[in-house]
């Protein structure tokens, strides 16, 4: 019998993290759990300690670590800070990492991950628009195998199996188009959070929520498969479908199209990522073709949802650029949940951001983490003089 892999699950309570401790309970003869990390949900980790009994955790919080430290009594090793994510995923007892942190917070975990040789499972699709120039030229010194667990990229992946990638004519990135694909753009300016957060297909983390409201979502997937994929931005489009059925499609150089379906379950891609290229059984819940009825397809409106063109336009600029994005992406989508700031200001902040950077190409780590919190503050800084002009936002 062969040994079993052992997984570090970066973020194991988000939506990812929890969707992935489901998968590997259910392929527990070929995966054990080493090591598991949260940001801040203590009472959730302690119930997966329990669970799946790691070697070790991480919480992000010295503050939060040293109870949890006292009350495990040297049972489980408790680490705290970046630098224990840092550590976990370079030791010996680490097959996989799977990563499944919000935003930049993921590009430093990774690199490290992907220095030390570990495979990895890739959910935050920040840590390639950010750093998918360093990140890839790494995995390919290193030989690892970096795998994606965003849907959109684990069809694109599943539709590529066999096929040789010069005959990729285009890859077709397919978006539900989230809550507001049908409201008039002039009543943008009064797009709450709570309607924000509800997405019609997918149950996500509030960040990804969001983003997949604005479109930056996919625009984001736009940078990440053009990194993960080796295709230029002319040939990567997406199409509206609402139906999220479709997870995305590869058109090759004869017009002969091939698509990847199933129910909109994240547990599908993770467990790709983590058997590739084997398939277990029983993953998920199966397509009805009675109940679904029809699957409908459009364009995105980019003057409607300008996060999805700013995302094209930096990915041509390169350089520090997606990182730039981003970050003043992260940074307007914080404040937006904090209802600080109206939803129409997130493209607008995100716009100002990319016009005020003077891009570095053939980038360093250094050039990015510059790049980000540059970003970052100027997004900050604006909002509050908006807020000091505007008043504070009232979102009732
Ligand atoms: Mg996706």
């Amino acid at each position: 019998m062969t040994r079993k892999k052992n997984i570090a699950v970066l973020g194991s309570t988000g939506s990812i993290g929890r969707s992935t401790l489901e998968v590997v309970r259910n392929l527990h003869d070929r995966f054990q759990i080493t090591y598991l990390t949260t940001r801040g949900n203590v009472d959730l980790l302690r119930e997966q300690i329990a669970l799946f009994h790691p070697r070790g955790v991480v919480v992000l919080d010295e503050q939060n670590a040293a109870p949890l430290r006292a009350g495990l009594n040297g049972t489980v090793e408790v680490l705290s800070g970046t630098e224990g994510l840092e550590e976990v995923v370079t030791r010996s007892d680490v097959d996989i990492v799977l990563c499944s942190l919000v935003g930049f917070a993921g590009l430093r975990p990774t690199l490290r991950a992907v220095e030390a040789g570990k495979d990895i499972a890739l959910a935050n699709k920040e840590t390639l628009v950010v750093g998918g120039e360093i990140i890839m030229r790494r995995v390919r010194e290193q030989k690892v195998r970096l795998l994606p667990v965003d849907s959109e990229h684990s069809a694109i992946l599943q539709c590529l199996q066999g096929e040789d990638p010069a005959a990729i004519a285009r890859l077709i990135l397919t978006a539900s188009g989230g809550p507001f694909l049908r409201l008039d753009r002039t009543r943008f300016g009064a797009i709450t959070k709570a309607q924000a957060l509800n997405h019609p297909t997918w149950r996500m983390g509030n960040k990804i929520t969001i983003d997949s409201a604005t479109l930056m979502n996919k625009g984001l997937e736009v940078i990440e498969a053009h990194w993960l994929f080796g295709v230029d931005r002319d040939r990567i489009e997406v199409v509206i479908h609402p139906q999220s059925i479709i997870h995305s499609m590869v058109e090759f150089v004869d017009g002969s199209i091939k698509a990847q379906l199933g129910v909109p379950d994240m547990k599908i891609p993770i467990a790709y990522a983590l058997t590739y290229p084997e398939r277990p059984p029983g993953v998920s819940p199966r397509v009805d073709f009675g109940a679904l009825r029809e699957m409908t397809f459009f364009p995105p409106d980019l003057e409607k949802f300008r996060c999805l063109a700013l995302a094209y336009r930096a990915l041509e600029t390169g350089g520090t650029a997606p990182a730039v994005l981003n970050a003043a992406n992260e940074a307007a989508v914080e404040l937006f949940l904090e209802e600080r700031l109206p939803f129409t200001e997130i493209p607008a902040l995100i716009e100002e951001a990319l016009a005020a950077h003077a891009p570095v190409f053939h980038v360093t780590l250094e050039d990015l983490v510059r790049a980000d919190r540059e970003a970052r503050d100027r997004v900050f800084q604006r909002a509050a003089a908006y807020s000091r002009m505007e008043g504070p936002h009232a979102s009732s």
